[in-house]
């Protein structure tokens, strides 16, 4: 129950538009093209709360039929959102909604408008040479990812429900499942629709888009000489932010294209991401990506390189039009861009302290990046478990923390020499164990959505049996509390899930 409102019937649903207010060249309508014999495989009853929704009335057929698209929420007018992008590096004027679809925007009892977006809702306009569908096994990863990125409290899209089928299409030769993830967030708007609009010129729609963007998501823009300007700072900070929580927790994206980059800093469009088990700074999780464009270690610099891309798009709109102006946006939006790396390094080393339980006063230095980048170059060197190693210093006494990491490390002696500082640094901090313990087990998390887990739930899903993806939702949307249900979660990943591959396929 919300507290707030009487939660809805999904019968009674009715999704507003307002994005198609916008010219419809940003769009195109279309209409959904059905699964055949839908069912529920999961729905995340923390996103219905969040909408207000009345669990106790959801049918899983009626919510089956809801998304898969072979029934309509009142008032919804679907469209395919059209935008471009850099792919790996190079632009693609060819893309938009290829396969999901904006069905509408609903109003939650929190006051924020939600989109409704159906992925793997069939064919577009933009679909190019796909088929319009997704499958079982990304759907899978989609639908937990934004679960367990939402449980980690780092900006997210999440899905109410995971819907499968018995459509069949064709993925490296093979036939596999078709299935559909109702993803729900208040935005939908990528990088790309600004670089859309940018790069075939269309200057009047950048500047409504801008309007749009700032009316809906960034309300204290207004009131600036220069709305744009701040408008761009502000997504800039955003997406510092994001890539800092990512590197804090090991979260490869896999594909940061520029079509896949939120404008509000969320996680968005999952693909063959991957959170590490142990430290890889070389770490590629796509294995279609032979450049190693997207490792591990050149997300921060692949985030300010898309913001880049997207920071181009605004020169027309923080200056007039006119050589000298372009003069001046050019200077106003490099000021901009600089300034991305002391937000990131400060976001980071943030996160980084309250994972170690140290003070987060920005004006101690104390040499805390040094310690980190050490604890990470050892982590790295041990092939150590990062979740474990952290949720062990959250769990122990400094005391008893040298005898315990032996039974995660095969060589505890290693980490010797950072233990005593650590223990230094502590002692500065002066802070009480059991409450920075306390906070600390906070912010690091028992359980990780791990390669493995989301590859054990697809095995299961695939023989028909979608209990697992159920049990890990429980898991990843609570991850700093132990569960009673699927105690080897807990522990290291098995020897097998290091051969685990990921391709963009889906
Ligand atoms: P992605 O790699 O999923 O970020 O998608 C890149 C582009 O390809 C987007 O324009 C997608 O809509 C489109 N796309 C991906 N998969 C399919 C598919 N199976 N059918 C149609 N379009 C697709
Ligand atoms: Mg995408």
């Amino acid at each position: 129950m919300t507290g707030q409102r009487t939660p809805t019937p999904l019968s009674d649903l009715s999704l507003q538009s307002h994005f198609q207010q916008l010219p419809d060249h940003h769009y195109q309508q279309v209409q959904p093209s059905p699964l055949r014999n839908p069912y529920l495989v999961s729905v995340n009853s923390d996103v219905a709360h969040k909408l207000g929704l009345d669990l106790c009335t959801l049918h899983p057929d009626e919510l089956a039929e809801f998304g898969s698209g072979s029934r309509l929420f009142n008032s919804s007018q679907p469209i395919a959102m059209k935008y471009t992008g850099h792919q790996f590096g190079a632009y693609n004027p060819q893309l938009g909604d290829g396969r999901g679809l904006l069905l509408g925007e609903h109003l939650g009892p929190d006051g924020l408008l939600r989109d409704f977006h159906l992925k793997g809702a069939g064919k577009t306009a933009y679909s190019r040479f796909g088929d319009g569908r997704a499958v079982l096994r990304s759907s899978i990863r989609e639908y937990l990812a934004g679960a367990a990125m939402a449980g980690l409290g780092i900006p997210t899209t999440e899905a109410l429900c995971l819907v499968g089928s018995s459509d069949t299409v064709i993925r490296d030769g093979f036939p596999e499942p078709c299935a559909t993830v109702l993803r729900v967030t208040p935005c939908h708007i990528r990088f790309g629709h600004f670089e859309h609009l940018y790069h075939s010129h269309r200057f009047n729609e950048l500047q409504q888009l801008s309007q749009y963007v700032i009316d809906r998501y960034y309300p204290d823009c207004a009131k600036s000489d220069n709305p744009p300007l701040l408008l761009i700072r502000q997504i800039i900070q955003r997406s510092a932010s994001l890539v800092a929580q990512w590197q804090a927790y090991g979260f490869v994206h896999g594909v940061m294209n520029t079509d896949n980059m939120s404008i509000i800093g969320e996680t968005f469009d999952f693909g063959p991401f991957q959170f590490m088990d142990s430290y890889k700074a070389d770490q590629v999780s796509n294995h279609s990506d032979h450049q190693s464009r997207y490792a591990f270690k050149r997300q921060p610099d692949i985030m300010l390189w898309n913001l880049f891309c997207l920071a181009q798009c605004f020169m027309p709109l923080v200056t007039g039009d006119g050589a000298e102006e372009a003069k001046t946006a050019q200077g106003l939006l490099e000021y901009e861009l600089a300034e991305f790396s002391g937000y990131y390094k400060a976001c980071y080393l943030n996160l980084m302290r309250q994972r170690l339980g140290l003070s987060v006063d920005p004006k101690q230095d104390q040499g805390d990046q040094q310690l980190i980048d050490e604890l990470w170059r050892l982590l790295e060197a041990q092939q150590t478990d990062i979740t474990l190693f952290f949720r062990l210093l959250s769990e122990t006494p400094e005391k008893e923390q040298r005898h315990k990491l032996a039974g995660i490390t095969t060589q505890a002696k290693a980490f010797e020499i950072w233990l005593d500082r650590y223990h230094q640094r502590l002692l500065v901090e002066n802070s009480d164990t059991a409450l920075r313990l306390t906070a600390m087990q906070k912010v690091n998390p028992i359980y990780l959505l791990r390669n493995y887990m989301a590859q054990e739930a697809i095995e299961r899903a695939y023989q028909g049996d979608m209990g697992r993806v159920n049990e890990l939702l429980i898991l990843l949307r609570d991850p700093f509390n132990k569960h009673k249900v699927l105690e080897q979660y807990v522990g290291p990943a098995p020897q097998w899930a290091s051969g685990i591959s990921l391709s963009c396929s889906s």
